[in-house]
């Protein structure tokens, strides 16, 4: 972390909502509302927000905001890392000249997936990191840090089973062609505990002190389940989503990713200091839920509240 001191932290939690939940819907949040949203989450402690995915406006016009939307979380927070999901050199060069202090490239596991998302095959993609990594090498001031997360890691809509050796393979690629750190996605919420114990022990074994952390959806409830035997194999970083937002288009009624809330809930409940604030977080759900008047809002702790006598970690 370049930009806050985390030393305190036992459990790293970065907010994906306003990429990988926002993509998900139908309608565009307007750019000050996000504004305002991002502000907030920071506010309550997030250490980490993903902020946008820099990919062409014709592609995903909900994220067409995205440069803007980081130069301004940039100078609007302090001490949080403002990241940015980026596919290729081209969109990195955007990150990096918004001023965002980190990027993330997904890398998929499933060469359909692959193909049909990036318009690339894995090792194409390995490619792009390579060029990223010269990028940021040469941007001058502080270096930008380059994040990978190989995603379908878990299994793919299109091609089922994933083989766990390639997942791996694929990881060491990444690390090996100048990520600092490369984490796995269960993009599809297909993932089970024991299955994210095998691949994370498999991933720190190989990658050492470049295995990063756990992207888990929630399509099919595991998301809880998996970050516990995530934490049980060394995983200390995850990705979540305020409100669960954006749903799962292939299983009505499940949330997208984790839901921030109930993660933060549960981690601090354990006696992991995550260094977030639940009720300054409810403040942040607060601009979700009147700019996004019509989506679903998940989350079993923002509607159940804090039990009676809850204590965090550090209290
Ligand atoms: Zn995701």
């Amino acid at each position: 972390m370049q930009s806050q001191d985390n030393s305190g932290i036992d459990v790293l939690v970065s907010e994906v909502g306003p990429r990988d939940g926002l993509q998900m819907l139908a309608r565009t949040m307007p750019t000050h509302a996000k504004l305002r949203w991002i502000e907030a989450l920071a506010h309550a402690g997030l250490p980490e927000i993903e902020v946008g995915s820099c990919v062409s406006p014709k592609r995903l016009p909900q994220m067409a905001d995205t440069d803007d939307v980081i130069a301004h979380a940039v100078n609007n927070t302090q001490g949080t890392v403002i990241l940015a999901l980026v596919p290729n050199l081209r969109g990195a060069e955007r990150a990096f000249a918004a001023g965002a202090h980190k990027v993330t490239i997904p890398v998929s596991a499933s060469r359909a997936h692959s193909q049909a998302n990036l318009g690339m095959t894995p090792e194409d993609v390995i490619a792009q990191i390579r060029a990223i990594d010269a990028l940021r090498r040469s941007w001058p001031g502080t270096k930008p840090r380059v994040e990978v997360g190989i995603s379908t890691a878990f299994g793919c809509t299109m091609e089922g089973r994933i083989d766990e050796d390639w997942v791996i393979r694929l990881a060491s690629m990444a690390a090996e062609a100048g990520a600092d750190s490369v984490g796995l996605s269960d993009t599809t919420g297909m993932g089970n505990p024991a299955q994210v114990k095998r691949l994370f022990t498999a991933l720190i074994r190989d990658l050492g002190m470049k295995a990063g952390g756990a992207h888990f959806h929630n399509t099919r409830g595991q998301g809880l389940a998996n970050v516990v035997a995530a934490i049980d194999v060394g995983v200390t970083a995850f990705d979540s989503s305020q409100a669960g937002l954006g749903g799962c288009p292939y299983a009505p009624g499940a949330s997208g990713n984790i839901v921030t809330e109930d993660l933060v809930f549960m981690l601090e409940a354990m006696g992991l200091h995550t260094g977030i604030d639940l009720d300054k977080l409810a403040d942040a759900r607060r601009i979700l839920a009147e700019s996004l008047p019509d989506e679903t809002l998940y989350g079993h702790v923002p509607e159940a509240g804090l039990p009676v006598g809850f204590l965090y970690a550090r209290s």
